[in-house]
C-alpha cells in the first residue's frame, strides 16, 4: 500500500525548521548549480514538480535553490535521466530574433543594391 504524501508541516513547525532542514541535507548547496548558498545568495524553497503543474508541498517534492536558478527553472520538470525539459520558447524572443535576421537580409540586400548602382555609373 502506498503511504499518503506527507506535506512538509507534518514535519517541521514553520518554514524555517524546513529550510534549515534541507540546508543540512543538500550541504548547503543549490540542487540546481551547485553553488553554496551565501548571505547575498541565500536560498529559497523550490518545488522539484512545479505546483503549477500539479506539484504539492510534499517533503520530497521540496529543495532548497538560489532565486534565480529557482526563476531560470520556471515551471520546468525534470526528465527521468535528471535533465531538465529545455525551456519553453517564448514568442517574444523568436519574434525578436527574426526581425534582426530580416534587417540583416535587407541591409545586404540594400548593400547589393548599392554596389550594383555604382557599377553602373
Ligand atoms: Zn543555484
Amino acid at each position: 500500500m502506498r503511504s499518503r504524501k506527507l506535506l512538509y508541516l507534518d514535519y517541521f513547525a514553520s518554514k524555517q525548521e524546513l529550510v534549515q532542514h534541507l540546508i543540512n541535507q543538500q550541504d548547503n548547496q543549490c540542487y540546481l548549480c551547485m553553488e553554496p548558498f551565501t548571505k547575498g545568495n541565500p536560498p529559497t524553497v523550490d518545488h522539484i514538480f512545479p505546483l503549477s503543474r500539479g506539484g504539492t508541498w510534499a517533503i520530497d517534492n521540496l529543495a532548497l535553490a538560489h532565486r534565480v536558478c529557482n526563476q531560470d527553472k520556471d515551471s520546468r520538470v525534470f526528465y527521468e535521466d535528471g535533465t531538465l525539459e529545455p525551456k519553453r520558447r517564448r514568442r517574444k524572443s523568436r519574434y525578436h530574433n527574426r526581425s534582426r535576421n530580416s534587417l540583416l537580409v535587407e541591409s545586404l540586400v540594400c548593400y547589393n543594391e548599392y554596389i550594383n548602382l555604382r557599377g553602373s555609373f
